[in-house]
């Protein structure tokens, strides 16, 4: 068996994760490890993010039969921010359908910060991905419904379908977050002078700011993702959230940016489509097979939590989930 630079044995697996007791033992291998770390810092430029406890920790896998495995504190409420653009992402392509949605909001990485400007200068007005905010707020306003009430509601009630359980928005976190969120602002502005967006720009930063302030815990971000590996079937609920082409589509999107300017990064090292978010959540999908939801508030400079990128690194490389490994078919064939 391999063993890469990290120490841990990197096996390749096709078909289901292991049932019960392995699982729950890697995953408190993946927790024990990663609580080790203490590098980097709380987000602060939503002023309500920095009063959270930067110790909690909490990893969850969901898999696609609905089995739950849990560790450390994985039902401590966190907004989910930026992991709201993957699965409104999802329900914009269930609603356009895949050529639309790959023209209207584009499907690349940018390569700069999840709020720059200068991306959608450097691509005529053109948001070109929908992981970070000019792409999420093109998204947003993409959304079908004739108010801004009925395009949240359509939001609100899609996001908790993915979870299985309605979501609430936290009013503190909307709050410190609605009354700093000038950038937001300027780029949806921005984006309706390119003719990107073409309802209230404020409408749209609302219905954004209301959606990154849902609050959610890694369990829940967990059963999220498995809906995503489980061809858009919330393997909890049983319910159909989106198409199986939906779910395949927005892991594609998250393989290519799901953690900001560090995806290429992250996708060398787990293997696996992910996005993460600034109060410290990161959900991982291993399709087919089960969702992983960390929840750690440290992030690294990118804005990727720092702990659940280590734990899922290592649930990765013990479970087998790396989508681009494998072993010969056969040893070795004679020349
Ligand atoms: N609501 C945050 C913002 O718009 C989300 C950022 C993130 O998680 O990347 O700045």
């Amino acid at each position: 068996m391999d063993v890469d630079a990290s120490g841990v044995p990197q096996v390749a697996v096709t078909g289901a994760v292991p049932s019960g007791p392995d699982t729950d033992r890697l995953l408190t291998e993946a927790h024990e490890h990663a609580s080790r770390h203490a590098e980097g810092a709380v987000a602060d430029y939503i002023p309500i993010l920095a009063a959270a406890d930067p110790e909690v920790f909490g990893v969850c896998l969901a898999d696609v039969e609905g089995g739950l495995h849990e560790v450390g504190d994985t039902r401590v409420p966190f907004s989910i921010q930026s992991i709201s653009k993957a699965f409104v992402y999802a329900l914009l392509c269930d609603a356009l359908g895949h050529e639309r949605a790959f023209e209207m909001v584009g499907v690349n990485n940018t390569g700069l910060a999840f709020n720059s400007v200068v991306a959608i200068e450097l691509n005529d007005g053109h948001p070109r991905n929908p992981m970070v905010n000019a792409g999420a707020l093109a998204t947003t306003a993409l959304i079908p419904g004739e108010t801004t009430e009925d395009r949240w509601a359509v939001i609100r009630e899609g996001l908790s379908r993915f979870a299985g359980r309605a979501l609430e928005v936290d009013d503190e976190v909307y709050r410190s977050e609605s009354t700093t969120n000038h950038r937001n602002r300027a780029i949806a502005q921005l984006l309706e002078s390119y003719g990107r967006i073409e309802r209230d720009p404020g409408g749209v930063v609302e219905v954004y700011t209301r959606q990154c302030s849902l609050s959610v815990d890694a369990h829940d971000l967990a059963v999220m993702g498995a809906t995503l590996a489980d061809g858009g079937v919330n393997p909890v609920t049983g319910q159909r959230v989106v198409a199986a082409t939906v779910a395949r589509d927005t892991l594609a999107v998250l393989a290519a940016s799901g953690l900001y300017e560090r995806s290429g990064e992250w996708l060398f090292e787990i293997g696996l489509p992910g996005k993460s978010g600034v109060a410290g959540g990161l959900v991982t999908v291993a399709p087919g097979k089960a969702g992983i939801g960390c929840y750690a508030p440290r992030l690294d400079a990118a804005g990727n939590s720092v702990r659940g990128q280590i734990a899922t690194a290592h649930l990765s490389r013990a479970l087998g989930l790396h989508v681009f490994a494998s072993n010969p078919h056969v040893e070795e064939r004679p020349r």
